[in-house]
């Protein structure tokens, strides 16, 4: 008897696994098809000045509008991008698409904006990255102070020296550099000494219970602080409500980002916003 069950446990694990497999290889393919059939588009949402609500750039969000799964979000996709190497070829179409925008709105006579895009710790590692970063400024016009990348600090760290290098190279051409979800990586607070760092994003999860718990907004409190005193500047990610915009404007925090003012918009929503002028900093 308790053969037959283990024999029936292992036919249902077993037809689990496959389901899973065969999901996987389908969005996989689905993946590869993707940028050619032009299933991708960049959606964009504001960081936007604490003092004044005018909008200071945007960081690019990739999204995947899969034909008969619809929209379909990157925390779902991105990782098998990075496992297949496809986020290579899609990292380059990210980049170029996120530049060609931005210089699409300076001709709209929005040109100081700064367009952030994410760089995987894969795309990050290329050695032609640099290169192909170069050719796509050079090919679109753009000033390179308008560029700015969001590396995470498990992805910066995974080769020191690499990384300071590469983050050098990019400095030193004016791009701006982010450490993405501040405080949640696995990493020794020594290497923001070494790195060529613009600003620190203090990651979302510190700001969702900001109202309710003390610890999380000694954390914040922290950060802001730390941030400053290295010359940083500091930006909060998944600000929703005026508490949390309030509490953040009183610790000196220098930008905001998150649903309070609007959540990643397509670009055509975007530079609606931009028409509108700052944003209203109370509801
Ligand atoms: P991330 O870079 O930390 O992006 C912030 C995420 O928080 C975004 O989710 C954004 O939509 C969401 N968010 C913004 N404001 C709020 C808010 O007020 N409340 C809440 N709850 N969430 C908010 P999204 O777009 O689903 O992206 C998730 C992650 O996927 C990103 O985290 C990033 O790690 C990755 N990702 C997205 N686009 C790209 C891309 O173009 N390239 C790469 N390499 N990774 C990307
Ligand atoms: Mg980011
Ligand atoms: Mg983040
Ligand atoms: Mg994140």
């Amino acid at each position: 008897h308790a053969k037959a069950i283990g024999k029936n446990n292992y036919q249902f694990y077993s037809k689990v696994l496959n389901a899973e497999a065969t999901e996987r290889l389908d969005m996989e393919n689905g993946l590869r098809r993707a940028l050619a059939r032009g299933e991708f588009e960049l959606y964009y949402q504001p960081k936007v000045a604490t003092r004044t609500g005018r909008i200071l750039g945007a960081e690019a969000l990739l999204r995947w509008n899969h034909p008969e799964r619809g929209r379909v979000s990157p925390a779902q996709f991105i990782p098998l991008c990075e496992e297949t190497g496809l986020i290579i070829p899609i990292g380059d179409w990210i980049i170029r698409t996120a530049c060609l925008q931005t210089l699409d709105w300076n001709r709209q006579g929005y040109a100081d904006l700064r367009i952030a895009v994410n760089l995987s710790p894969l795309q990050f590692r290329q050695p032609d990255l640099v290169i192909k970063v170069v050719e796509t400024l050079e090919n679109t016009g753009i000033d390179p102070a308008q560029l700015e990348f969001e590396v995470t600090e498990s992805g910066a760290m995974e080769d020191m020296e690499k990384t300071i290098r590469t983050l050098n190279t990019f400095k030193e051409m004016g791009i701006h550099i982010s450490i993405d979800d501040f405080g949640t990586g696995h990493s020794s607070l020594s290497y923001l000494k070494r790195f060529p760092v613009h600003t620190l994003k203090i990651d979302q999860s510190f700001i969702r219970n900001l109202s309710t718990s003390d610890k999380d907004a000694a954390i914040v409190c922290s950060i802001i602080t730390l941030a400053h005193s290295l010359e940083f500047s500091v930006i909060a990610e998944g600000v929703e409500t005026q508490e949390h915009l309030e509490f953040l404007g009183r610790q000196g925090c220098d930008e905001i980002q998150g649903y309070f003012f609007s959540p990643p918009v397509p670009s055509h929503d975007f530079t609606r916003l931009l028409q509108q002028g700052p944003m209203p900093l109370t509801t």
